[in-house]
């Protein structure tokens, strides 16, 4: 059962397709992973799915049905803009978006005190927003966009600002989420973040799907048969008829193999010649290096 799927999206701003043509499934249960540099079109396609905007053509599906106003109850939005309102305290914000969102009062402490020391922020209950760091604000976004357990949560750009302790804290909360049912939408142009978090992603471009799929299916896909290679002893002299040295440290060769060549063979072909191979194994292309190759590279970080 796909949570949200996507067919032939269309979205033009006067004269600018911000969105072409873009179709993709997200099951549910998955972490999927929206990408593509700036101006992609992944606020405008996360603005249809939480139908802030509509498309011009095609068809979004939420659970099955066409888009209509009982989803976006289901949908926790994070934007890369947060929002809060900065003149109220922490405790009045929480409680204040968790009624918004259909909690009675009772629930809606419950849900305040909940996240309060899942957090380990008690202190910061009677702090207005303002007084907080971006980061320290970043976090109440966070729990009011999750605390009524959304069925789809999309969240744009989730680390930016956020120090690598808060990183952590955001992202195992995020896999937590997940566990217990949540499907995650999360946009972004930061791609070790990806390779770490998402099983599939869609990558677009222009306003157009450039790749989708899983993450270990593309990078098996875009491989380069590339071995990074440790030994002792001595390597063969006609070893280049066989592989290409792409880098080299004492003991440690990077290597290409010649399409013929299989990995097999060449390992073969190195005790045969009397290396003492210690550590022999493949490197498959970060999603980064796959984005470069179909993308030509982001212009900013
Ligand atoms: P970023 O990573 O920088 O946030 P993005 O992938 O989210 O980029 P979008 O914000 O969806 O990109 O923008 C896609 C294109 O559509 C851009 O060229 C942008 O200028 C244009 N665009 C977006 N919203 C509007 C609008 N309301 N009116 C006119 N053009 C728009």
């Amino acid at each position: 059962m796909n949570v949200l799927e996507l067919k032939n999206v269309k979205k033009t701003y006067q004269t600018h397709k911000a969105v072409d043509d873009v179709s993709f499934a997200i099951p549910e249960g998955k972490i999927f992973g929206l990408l593509g540099p700036n101006g992609a079109g992944k606020t405008s396609l996360i603005r249809i799915i939480t139908s802030i905007t509509r498309a011009d053509e095609g068809v979004v599906l939420f659970n099955g049905e066409p888009l209509n106003s009982s989803h976006p109850a289901q949908i926790g939005y994070m934007p890369e803009e947060r929002g809060l309102y900065k003149k109220m305290k922490v405790g009045e914000e929480i409680m204040y978006l968790a009624r918004l969102k259909g909690f009675s009062k009772k629930e809606a402490k419950q849900q305040l005190e909940y996240w309060l020391e899942r957090f380990d922020i008690q202190d910061w209950r009677n702090k207005k927003v303002e007084e907080l760091s971006k980061g320290m604000q970043q976090k109440i976004q966070f729990i009011t966009t999750v605390l009524h357990q959304p069925k789809l949560l999309i969240l744009d750009e989730p680390f930016s600002g956020l120090d690598p302790i808060n990183s952590n804290l955001i992202r195992d909360e995020i896999y937590e989420l997940n566990k217990r049912g949540t499907t995650i939408l999360f946009s972004t142009h930061r791609m070790e973040q990806v390779e770490q978090i998402c099983e599939n992603i869609v990558l677009i471009n222009k306003g157009k799907n450039v790749l989708e799929g899983s993450v270990a299916d593309i990078k098996e896909q875009y491989k380069e048969h590339i071995f990074k290679l440790q030994y002792q002893g001595d390597l063969p002299v006609g070893m280049g008829e066989h592989v290409t040295v792409i880098s080299e440290q004492a003991g440690q060769l990077t290597v290409q193999l010649r399409d013929v060549v299989h990995a097999n063979n060449f390992l073969k072909y190195l005790l045969a010649h009397g290396t003492i191979v210690t550590g022999f194994n493949e490197v498959l292309p970060t999603l980064n290096e796959i984005f470069i190759k179909k993308v030509g590279g982001i212009s900013d970080e």
